[in-house]
């Protein structure tokens, strides 16, 4: 550690804003901030280096640190010519955390540090103002308690309402009736005498004494050491810890500490404070934006004690806002601020979130940062600044964050709204939702149909569902991953989706819920019924309790001109999977290139078809099945039709039956019961063979393409159904591109016998009618074998396309369907670092990833490659497809902007990796 600490002030700084790493993001920018030339009252950063060593060291700050720190306070004192400690002009600090990523709130702040009486008597006279003094005294005293000495705010309310009780009386208030909030609306700080807060003060001292057996540090430079501890503390809280694992940030970064000569913005009506961005970060307007208090300090604006006044005039004339902004109250501190906010923004090329304060007149900032910002905003933003020429397009490209996009896409919940948590699950399909809870399919599309808005929720879900999950604006379940049935169908139809959320637990028509602390320890349970409004974030995983309201979703011009220069930069082809002839134009409207998988189950769960299936499955024999299949063949062939209709002149992978049928079979008696009608059949011989299809794992039973071994004739109609399909579109004029693909193979004969059989229908069907049209014939790799024999499915498949949801249930040896249930626990002991069904596991599956391409690329130069997986939707994975050099990634129609950003994103990544360019 080569020093310890980096002074800022008086117009020279030791660090600058690319020291992040050391100084943190509020260092870093206060330090460039003062070489700037921008008013930054002066102070020090005690870096991230030193928390790590004052954690190496069992919580102990490194030898020397407080004389290096002792040294700096001397030329704060010097620059100011106050001193701390001292009564006759005293210099009073701040010390904060600030982390090389923001965490808005997530850590500790103590202002007002290096009073004691004498000081604080000292402070009165040379402000003039006793008031401000006490007032500043026993905030100290609060905030120190609670952080540094642990006794916690609440403690203290008590003493508070008391003060504001004596003042009440003195101002003649009538206190007896009002409970603690009224009396805080009539009696507000600011009313607070100082005759009151001397009271206060000296019971702050006396709670803090009882509780800690110790008086309250009267010595600066206890309180100093006290309160930098305290900050380092503060990286590891419950809190940060949390929003830390919410954001990926390392524990390893540490926190900076920064120690930073105080301004008053409680000094009178001619000072105040605030909080301003350079753009609108919720539009990405192009306007200086933010809110100022006047005669407040520190964390009054964003508390939301007091409202807020605007910093600008609305332009629209007159009003009380107007008139209360700063630009009326203060033209020329607002002119300075405006100033200030440009150059900002002009110096480090993007959207800056300030905060200032104003001492009698005089403009302080007190931190810049990049502003945080919507979805929405973000494209805005980066889109208007390329233009501006203040950065490239390519910048732009990498400035928006995938992920936001689909705040874009989806109706998302109203940050300001008030909210009540009911229980969080996993983010398994974006988007806000609200309606009443019903627990069927049945129910939920009986409600829907009278109009009313509805979340199905359920323990999991089963195809048997789509038809509810369709009439549902959400969905819900207890169980189940990211790829579990509710997510990926739910992530198809571009629904809200929370999944395994595993404090509902449901039963008998209703939903229990356990309702948790901060820690993680159950509190209560509640119970909640059919008919009683939840509302979804199927973008965090959060459900809570009745309406919350939400914002539209809205696509703006800037994002389509985003879209196409991300398009120009991109290698990766992006296709989606879509079910439907609905789905594929959706698909298209976005941007699809084709679509990558179409999984042919999802087509037979309508009524009409259901039963035919049924039939198919339990038929004895043979002939019964081509008797039930030859009902199926026009319902598929129209819905390929359709499909290739939407696609004209784009690949359509199709893939051939997949799950195993007891998946399709009657779910209860009646249905048996109505089957039995049908087929002529007796009820109990369906039973009893109902009951020999069940499979005790049956993801790794009778399913893929052993379908077709063991009954070619369902592979046969649905290939039939195929290829007269694209002969009638093609007869039509439009291009088609069909291509048959083989789920879970995992052997060279499978696909051998699979192809036999479907380049035979195919042969037939182009004599029937007359023409040919190209039929690639390819295969998933979901299996480890699939990926490791990849050379010889060469031999036989056209394509690959990597099924990296079966694959990773089955390398990892984690049932999709089960993970929701421990996962969590897994990427909270650090195992994963994300839920590998979401986020690829480079290591593992994409290593069988990089097998199966080199190996089935040595078998056939050219071999098409593609991913099919969810995490073809997922950019971090896109990221690794992109290395990995495949040809496409296929996702849910709603993903496919994201994907295409950062395929984007992932091909500059790339690039740069391989060098600058020439041209750049
Ligand atoms: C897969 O396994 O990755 C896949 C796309 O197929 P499914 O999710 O339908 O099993
Ligand atoms: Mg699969």
């Amino acid at each position: 550690m080569e020093r310890s600490i980096y002074f800022f002030g008086g117009g020279q700084a030791d660090g600058d804003a690319q020291q992040k790493e050391l100084l943190g993001g509020k260092g870093a920018g206060l330090a460039e901030m003062t070489r700037l030339g921008i008013p930054v009252p002066p102070g020090f950063t005690v870096t991230t280096e030193v928390c790590n060593a004052y954690y190496a060291a069992g919580r102990a700050l490194p030898a020397g640190v407080e004389d290096e720190i002792r040294a700096a306070i001397g030329r704060l004192e010097s620059l100011l010519d106050a001193r701390f400690g001292s009564a006759e002009a005293p210099l009073l600090v701040s010390v904060r955390s600030g982390a090389r990523a923001s965490m808005p709130g997530m850590m500790d702040t103590i202002l007002n540090l290096g009073l004691n009486d004498e000081i604080a008597r000292g402070l009165a006279e040379r402000t003039g103002s006793e008031r401000f003094a006490l007032d500043a005294y026993r905030r100290f005293i609060l905030t120190y308690a609670d952080i540094v000495l642990g006794v916690p705010r609440d403690r203290f309310e008590e003493a508070l309402g008391r003060a504001r009780k004596q003042a009440a009386a003195r101002l003649g208030v009538d206190a007896t009736r009002l409970n603690a909030a009224e009396l805080e609306r009539k009696v507000p700080d600011s009313l607070l005498d100082p005759e009151s807060l001397a009271a206060l003060i000296q019971r702050q001292k006396d709670i803090v004494l009882g509780a800690t057996g110790r008086p309250f540090p009267d010595d600066p430079y206890v309180q100093l050491w006290g309160a930098i501890r305290a900050v380092f503390d503060s990286w590891k809280n419950h809190r940060a810890q949390v929003y830390r694992k919410m954001h990926d940030i390392p524990e390893a970064w540490g926190t900076a500490c920064n120690v930073q000569a105080m301004v008053f913005g409680n000094l009178g009506d001619d000072s105040g404070t605030g909080v301003a961005f350079t753009r609108d970060p919720s539009t990405g307007e192009r306007r200086f934006y933010g809110e100022w208090l006047p005669n407040a300090q520190g964390e009054d604006v964003v508390a939301g004690v007091r409202t807020p006044h605007p910093l600008s005039r609305s332009g629209t004339g007159g009003g009380v806002d107007d008139a209360r902004s700063l630009e009326a109250q203060m033209p020329d501190v607002y002119a300075e601020l405006v100033e200030v906010q440009a150059t900002l923004e002009r110096h480090f090329r993007d959207m800056q979130d300030l905060e200032f304060t104003i001492q009698q007149k005089k403009l302080f900032l007190l931190q810049c940062r990049t502003g945080k910002r919507t979805g929405r905003a973000a494209v805005r933003i980066a889109v208007e600044m390329a233009k501006e020429g203040l950065i490239s397009q390519r910048e732009a490209i990498l400035r928006v964050d995938p992920g936001s996009i689909d705040q874009l896409l989806h109706p998302s919940i109203d940050p300001s709204a008030p909210k009540k948590l009911l229980a969080r699950g996993l983010p398994a399909s974006p988007g806000a939702a609200t309606g009443q809870v019903v627990f069927s399919a049945d129910e939920a599309e009986r409600r829907a149909g009278q109009g009313k808005a509805v979340i199905l929720v359920r323990s999991e879900t089963s195809p048997e569902d789509i038809h509810g999950m369709k009439a549902a604006r959400g969905i819900l379940t207890a169980r189940g991953g990211m790829t579990s049935h509710a997510a990926v169908v739910a992530r198809g139809m571009g629904k809200s989706c929370v999944a395994g959320c595993s404090a509902i637990s449901v039963s008998q028509g209703q939903m229990a819920v356990t309702l948790y602390d901060d820690h993680g320890h159950p509190t209560d349970t509640i119970t909640v019924k059919a008919g009683d409004l939840i509302t979804l974030d199927g973008g965090t995983g959060t459900v809570y309790l009745g309406a919350v309201p939400t914002v539209p979703a809205a696509l703006s011009g800037e994002f389509e001109e985003l879209m196409v220069w991300a398009d120009a930069v991109r290698r990766l082809r992006v296709r989606s999977n879509a079910d439907t002839p609905h789905d594929a134009r959706t698909a298209r409207n976005f941007g699809a290139e084709g679509i990558g998988l179409c999984r042919t189950e999802h087509m037979f769960f309508d009524e009409e078809r259901i039963q035919a299936m049924r039939e198919m499955i339990l038929a004895d024999g043979e002939a019964g099945r081509r008797r039930a299949l030859a009902k199926l063949l026009p319902f598929q062939r129209g819905d390929f039709v359709g499909v290739f209709r939407e696609m004209a002149g784009l690949p359509v992978t199709i893939r051939l039956l997949d799950p195993p049928l007891h998946e399709f079979l009657p779910q209860d008696e009646a249905q048996l019961h109505q089957l039995s009608k049908a087929m002529g059949v007796p009820a109990q011989d369906l039973s009893r063979k109902n009951e020999e299809l069940v499979e005790y794992n049956p993801m790794l039973g009778h399913r893929g393409c052993r379908l077709a071994i063991t009954s070619p004739e369902i592979y046969e109609m649905q290939a039939r159904a195929i290829v007269e399909a694209a002969c009638e579109v093609a007869a039509a004029g439009i291009e088609v591109e069909p291509e048959i693909m083989i789920p879970l193979s995992m052997t060279r004969r499978e696909l051998a016998i699979t192809r036999a059989l479907v380049e035979g229908v195919a042969e037939k069907v182009f004599a029937e009618k007359g023409r040919r049209v190209d039929v690639r014939f390819g295969t998933m790799i979901e299996l480890p074998r699939a990926a490791l024999v990849a050379g010889e499915l060469a031999e036989e498949a056209e394509f690959f396309s990597f099924g990296t949801n079966d694959l990773t249930q089955t390398a990892l040896g984690i049932s999709r369907d089960d993970a929701g249930r421990f996962l969590g626990a897994y990427v909270e002991a650090g195992i994963f670092a994300k839920d590998p069904f979401q986020s690829l596991d480079a290591a593992g599956v994409g290593e069988l990833v990089e097998i199966g391409r080199d190996r089935g690329r040595a078998a056939r130069p050219g071999l098409k490659l593609g991913v099919c997986g969810e995490h073809g939707g997922d950019p971090s994975s896109i990221a690794f497809f992109e290395r990995a050099g495949l040809d496409y990634v296929s996702c849910s129609p709603f993903r496919v902007p994201v994907a295409r950003l950062a395929a984007a994103q992932a091909a500059l990544a790339a690039e740069s990796a391989r060098g600058p360019r020439a041209t750049d």
